[in-house]
């Protein structure tokens, strides 16, 4: 039976409930739903006729909360009191947004740490995910004002470069603002979505979506197969976007009307009035040749032809982030069956001509840029409430997960690029006798070395009985759900102890890390060979040396003086090879030591048999 909400606002019992899709973005928010007479994705507008919501929370004096639109009015008055721009914050730590500190008027805590950053407003402290959870909360407010219902479930999107962290924060963020979170869905896919690709069954295209907003950009190569969205690369520039078009023409401006720096810093309204008619004229600019109006009385003025030179620079940067997207995923523009366009400043009429002839294809940009996202996810809230059954929505890992194991090795147990949902096990047993606790460390990274990937989630696994090293089955288990949130469980078999965790990992990887991590993989592909090798033949020595020292603790006195001293001899050459980290000197000292106790092994083990014949125990 399916849950049955009732409609505060008439007192009448609704059989469905509503799923909304919500655009969390860093500068605006929208929500948007499907409606159910043409079934077409439509963004939620209150009767001010706006859709967007300032993605800014201001906190008053009296402990009072705003949000939006009249957060941002404040902005300028009160700038240590509102906050915009969080979601850069979200499942960051202070290391992470250090070298853009300067970006935030607000105080983020430096407590040089690898913790979490957290905003501070006067005496109190608030986390990205508590600022993410008071525009949430806004925008469901805001959607069960015009909807007359109450709103429970959502979907919520993420850049398709959100790592484990950032889309666990998120959904936290939707928790705190009292929403389930169904799914957490790429932007770009929700975009594509939005346009209707991918809804076909059978379909097969390559898409790229360029997101351009006002103060961030991306570039996403997705692939469709079958319903199943895969990402095949992205890049971008997270401090690039229409903001700077804006600061290029305030700055072309302040040339002009002879206004130095000092001033500029000095007079915040000047500085301000300067921007704001920036934006005025950018805008006015995607329609018209030539733009007019005043700073401070006097009067400024700016063609398309002036603007589009003043601009060049950041449009050509985005061509090269597209070049390199489209090395990554190893296409050629011709390729790309489609580009959809995203966000505001995707309306610049230069910014649309260097993509089309970029990859000399006509646009999909007939649907509002800035509420394409939030659509998507309206799309795909109406997938999950089971109102389109054809579809099935998958995407990839971006990283490799996986364990560490002997030696600081990587054991990967789902690759990068693998379709999610995944799941996804492994078996692995103790190193010691009567070893009674098993840690489990979880890593992503491409690395084979662990110290050169990230550390998601560490725990040990306790209780395992008493048994000799290799006896108890530890299977660990890894599955990522369809939010792309990893779990990770440890069974011991043979007992049935278990330990499970939902990995919330210390801090985020912005997509420069990833994008690293990825090439530093490429990079040192032949150097992680050599130190795996490496790894596994110490780990093999070891092995050998603890049996040889526990064979010598039970048989000593089956063997002669001269066996005792060639084997600690041996073991001594092993141990000084382990020391001097020489791969071939390992492997040639464990063989010696080998060949050593192998004839005396042999031996003893034959006796002992023997004696087992003549119906005698075995110790
Ligand atoms: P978004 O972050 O997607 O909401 O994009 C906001 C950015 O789009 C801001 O930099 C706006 O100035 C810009 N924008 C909005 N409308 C227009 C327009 N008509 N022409 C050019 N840029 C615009």
């Amino acid at each position: 039976m399916g849950k049955v909400a009732i409609n505060i606002a008439t007192g009448s019992l609704q059989t469905e409930e509503i799923i909304v899709g919500i655009d969390l973005g860093t500068t605006n928010s929208l929500i948007a739903i499907v409606r159910k007479d043409s079934h077409q994705p439509i963004a939620l507008r209150e009767i001010d006729g706006l859709t967007l919501v300032p993605s800014i929370v201001h906190f008053g004096t009296e402990g009072n909360i705003t949000v939006g639109n009249a957060a941002k009015e404040l902005l300028v008055a009160e700038p240590e009191r509102t906050i915009y721009s969080a979601k850069r914050l979200m499942g960051k730590s202070y290391k992470d947004v250090s070298d853009h500190a300067g970006f935030f008027a607000y105080k983020v805590i430096d407590d040089d740490t690898d913790a979490l950053v957290k905003v501070q407003v006067a005496e109190k402290f608030y986390s990205p995910i508590e600022l993410s959870s008071y525009i949430l909360k806004e925008l469901k407010q805001r959607a069960e004002h015009i909807l007359k219902t109450p709103v429970n479930k959502a979907v919520i999107t993420v850049p398709a470069y959100f790592n484990d962290s950032q889309r666990q924060a998120t959904r936290d963020a939707g928790r705190l603002a009292g929403l389930d979170v169904l799914r957490i869905v790429n932007e770009p896919t929700a975009a594509s979505l939005a346009y209707g690709m991918g809804v076909k069954a059978h379909e097969e295209k390559t898409i790229a979506v360029y997101d351009l907003g006002g103060g961030t950009f991306d570039i996403s190569i997705l692939k469709i197969t079958n319903g199943i969205f895969e990402v095949l690369s992205t890049h971008g520039d997270t401090y690039l976007g229409g903001d700077d078009m804006d600061r290029a023409l305030a700055q072309h401006w302040q040339k002009q009307l002879g206004i130095s720096d000092g001033e500029m810093k000095r007079d915040k309204s000047l500085t301000q009035q300067l921007r704001v008619t920036a934006e005025e004229a950018k805008k006015h600019l995607s329609n018209k040749d030539s733009f007019e109006g005043a700073i401070n009385g006097k009067a400024v003025s700016v063609s398309k032809t002036e603007f589009n030179t003043l601009i060049l620079p950041l449009v050509e940067r985005t061509i090269t982030s597209c070049k390199n997207a489209l090395r990554d995923a190893g296409l050629k523009a011709e390729q790309i069956d489609a580009i959809v366009m995203v966000g505001g400043s995707t309306r610049v009429p230069l910014v649309k001509q260097s993509i089309r002839d970029f990859f000399g294809k006509d646009l999909y940009d007939q649907l509002n840029p800035d509420e394409v996202v939030a659509l998507g996810a309206a799309v795909q809230a109406d997938i999950l409430a089971g109102n389109n059954t054809e579809m099935l929505l998958l995407d990839v890992t971006p990283l490799s997960l996986g364990i560490e194991t002997m030696g600081g090795l990587m054991d990967v147990l789902i690759p990068r690029n693998s379709k999610i949902p995944n799941k996804a096990g492994r078996q692995y047993t103790t190193q010691k006798d009567g070893q009674g606790s098993m840690r489990i460390s979880v890593y992503q990274g491409e690395r084979d070395l662990v110290q050169d990937n990230r550390k998601l989630a560490e725990f040990n696994l306790t209780g395992i009985p008493g048994m000799p090293a290799g006896m108890p089955k530890v299977e660990v288990s890894f599955l990522v759900d369809a939010d792309g949130i990893l779990k990770v469980s440890a069974t011991e078999l043979r007992s049935g102890v278990q330990q499970t965790i939902d990995v919330k990992p210390q801090y985020g990887l912005t997509d420069e890390e990833v994008e690293k991590m990825l090439l530093d993989s490429l990079t040192h592909a032949k150097e992680d060979i050599q130190t795996r090798a490496l790894m596994e033949a110490i780990t093999e020595a070891q092995q050998m040396l603890d049996v040889t020292e526990k064979f010598l603790a039970k048989h000593r006195q089956d063997l002669s003086p001269e066996e005792i001293s060639t084997t600690l001899n041996s073991m001594q050459l092993l141990r000084d090879a382990i020391d001097i980290k020489d791969k071939d000197s390992v492997q040639h000292a464990t063989e010696s030591l080998n060949d050593i106790s192998r004839p005396y092994a042999e031996r003893v083990m034959d006796a002992a048999l023997k004696d087992a014949m003549k119906g005698r125990k075995v110790i």
